[in-house]
Parts: C-alpha cells; sequence; structure tokens
C-alpha cells in the first residue's frame, strides 16, 4: 500500500542510484537512462562537479531569502544572461513557477491578458500553466480555467494570423513541442511570428523549459531560428536534478518586475545557484558543438538502421531530443525496451521518445541503439 496520491503510473522499479547514463535498482539491475528524469539530468547521473559544487556550498549557506544578496546567485545570473538574449533573471523552483513568471510579467508589461499558445503544447500544472497547456486531457476537471488563453494549431500560419486581438499581449510557444509528440518549430511559422510580433508588438514568450540547457545542441533552441524572445523560461536541466526554474526577460521587462511585483521565498537560494553555476560552467561552446554533431551523427544513424523498419513511421527531433513514431503504440516499445534495460519515455500514444543524456558516450549509444533495434524488429515480426 503506498501514502502517496496515485497522480503518477510507477513503472515496477525501485531506483536507489545513479552513475552517468546509468540507473540502478533496488534488485541490482542496471538500466541505460535515455529518459534523463525527464528531460532534467542532462548532463548524466552524479556528475562529479555538480556534486562538488553541492557539496561544498552544503556546507557553508542553505538559504537566508532573498532579503539578501548572494555573490553565487548574481554569478548563475549573469551566466544564463550573457548565454542568452536576455538581460534579466527571476528564479523559481520548477517549470510551472517560471511560466507563471512569464504570464504575470506579459500581463504587467502590456496591460492586456489574452496569450496565443498552442494545441499540444505543455506548459505545467498550475492553475496559470495549465490554463496555457492546449491539451483538454490536462484540463478536466479543473475548470473554470484562466480563459485569456487561445489555442491554435502549431505551425498553422494562417490560424495563428486568426488568433490574433485587440488584446493580445503575447505569443507563448515551445519550438519543439516536447510533450505533444516531439514536433518541430518549421522556418515559415519562425517568419510568421516575427511578423506578427512587429506589426502587434506582441511579446514573445518561449518555453525552453525541455528544449534549454543544450539538449537541442544550442544552449537554448531558439538559437536555431532567426527568433528573439521577450521572455524565456527554463527548469528541467537547469539543476540537473535539483529542483530550480528561471525566467529570463528583455530590459524592457525590467520595470514591470519592481519590489513587491512577484516573488518567491525559496527561489535562487544559496544552494540552489551554486548548483545552477555548476550546471552553467559545464556548457562550454565546445560541449555544445559536440552534442550537436555526436546527435547529427547519431541520429543519421539510427534511421539508416530502422529504414527497413515497416513499423516505424518517422523519426525527427532535434539535438538529443528525438521521437521515435510507429504504427504499433509507443508503450509497448517502451515495455521491452525497459525489459531490456533500456529507459524510454512517450510523448503522445504512438510516438517514443528518446531524452539520453548529454554527455553519454558512442558505445552507450551504439548500446540504446541495439536494443531499439531489436525490440522493433521482434514487434514487427512477432507482434
Ligand atoms: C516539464 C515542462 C513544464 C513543466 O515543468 P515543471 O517543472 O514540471 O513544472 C513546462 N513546459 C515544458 C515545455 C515542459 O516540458
Amino acid at each position: 500500500m503506498s501514502y502517496l496520491f496515485p497522480t503518477y503510473k510507477k513503472k515496477e522499479i525501485q531506483l536507489t542510484q545513479g552513475k552517468g547514463a546509468f540507473l540502478y535498482s533496488q534488485d541490482g539491475k542496471r538500466y541505460l537512462d535515455f529518459m534523463s528524469g525527464i528531460a532534467v539530468t542532462n548532463l548524466g547521473h552524479n556528475h562529479p562537479s555538480i556534486v562538488q559544487a553541492l557539496h561544498k556550498q552544503a556546507d557553508l549557506l542553505w538559504h537566508g531569502s532573498n532579503l539578501f544578496h548572494y555573490e553565487v546567485q548574481e554569478q548563475a545570473a549573469k551566466q544564463l544572461v550573457e548565454k542568452s538574449n536576455c538581460d534579466a533573471v527571476f528564479f523559481c523552483n520548477s517549470g510551472a513557477e517560471a511560466n507563471e513568471a512569464a504570464i504575470k510579467l506579459a500581463r504587467k508589461a502590456t496591460g492586456k491578458s489574452h496569450i496565443i499558445s498552442m494545441k499540444q503544447s505543455f506548459h505545467g500544472r498550475t492553475l496559470g500553466s495549465m490554463a496555457a497547456t492546449g491539451q483538454a486531457a490536462v484540463h478536466e476537471g479543473y475548470g473554470p480555467l484562466l480563459s485569456s488563453f487561445t489555442y491554435v494549431e502549431f505551425n498553422n500560419v494562417d490560424a495563428l494570423e486568426a488568433a490574433v486581438q485587440e488584446d493580445t499581449a503575447a505569443i507563448l510557444i515551445e519550438v519543439v513541442q516536447g510533450e505533444g509528440g516531439v514536433h518541430v518549430i518549421n522556418e515559415m511559422y519562425v517568419e510568421a511570428i516575427n511578423t506578427l510580433k512587429q506589426k502587434h508588438n506582441l511579446l514573445l514568450i518561449i518555453d525552453e523549459i525541455q528544449t534549454g540547457i543544450g539538449r537541442t545542441g544550442t544552449f537554448f533552441a531558439y538559437e536555431h531560428y532567426r527568433l528573439d524572445p521577450d521572455i524565456v523560461t527554463v527548469a528541467k536541466g537547469l539543476g540537473n536534478g535539483f529542483p530550480v526554474g528561471a525566467m529570463l526577460g528583455k530590459k524592457a521587462l525590467i520595470q514591470s518586475f519592481q519590489t513587491g511585483s512577484h516573488g518567491s521565498t525559496f527561489g535562487g537560494n544559496p544552494l540552489g545557484m551554486a548548483i545552477v553555476k555548476a550546471v552553467l560552467d559545464v556548457y562550454e561552446p565546445s560541449f555544445l558543438a559536440t552534442i550537436r554533431t555526436q546527435s547529427n551523427e547519431w541520429v543519421q544513424e539510427l534511421k539508416q538502421e530502422l529504414s527497413t523498419c515497416s513499423i516505424v513511421k518517422d523519426i525527427r527531433g532535434s539535438g538529443f531530443l528525438i521521437g521515435l513514431e510507429t504504427t504499433v503504440e509507443a508503450q509497448q516499445v517502451i515495455h521491452r525496451c525497459e525489459e531490456k534495460g533500456l529507459l524510454l519515455l512517450p510523448a503522445g500514444t504512438h510516438v517514443t521518445r528518446l531524452l539520453p543524456p548529454l554527455t553519454l558516450t558512442r558505445q552507450e549509444w551504439e548500446e540504446a541503439q541495439t536494443i531499439i533495434k531489436t525490440v522493433l524488429t521482434d514487434i514487427e515480426q512477432n507482434g
């Protein structure tokens, strides 16, 4: 019997330890982790420099509230600003909280409340971020919702143009929809966003909670495109497993988030900040270049390997955020791979999502590829 609300369907695996690309269970089994805790442990489990930063800060100071200055908080913010097109950072504790901050800031800065978000998007589970999410299943039973969102079909330019109103403050988008099935933005849509943003003076909010922190081979996924967001939200990979989120915004927005306008007790605490700093230190340009090269080559190879497999419909994504669409249900693929020691995620009913740690080795990739090929071939031949 469990004392938990059963809000998650749990696997029959009890995890006890992690190291690099591997997780270990209580019964002594080893799993190759292509879930990364849902795009969180991008640098693998127990990354030495991050563990060291945690231990060092744990001996100094965990928390003192946002009523004080911390050098480490300023340093973490500076690093995020330098890696982005933004000028200021608000720290919080999760992705949903980062999006809440973004929604509030967009309203305050524009004096408007309508936000256009995408069908099949995912922005979180709090009341505001849930309302921003374009999935009926996420909304069910929680009405009335915050009503100021319009959901438009992703990559449909006409639908986007038609959704702009007098009261529209912002467009909120993931450049690769993660939970929604691994769908990548197209160039025409990028241009349409830029045109509408200019014409109607809209803010562009990019949710980089899953796509950011190197996942797609650039630090933020928007860097692959001619996109200039006003607000960027991150979380997941930012703490590599330590709960932390952040909202980044451009200079013109700073005046709208002044003393007393928003807050978080835990957000930006020195323990979290020391970890964020250690995480960001790893993202040197050369590391990002390696992620780009390896993901390009290895995903190409996966496509090649599976090119004759009739149950594979599509392999798509960006960097190491990969969607494998099959004619069979993703849960079947995932379950069979799990039996062979490979952990994968679904993204919708027929898309299996691969989220390997960005630090994985060639050998680890090959191990996963072999398992996937074996499983898909077996399903193809024997059901
Ligand atoms: C996971 C996710 C969120 C929500 O983050 P939480 O930390 O679970 O609140 C928001 N947006 C995207 C794109 C995500 O993948």
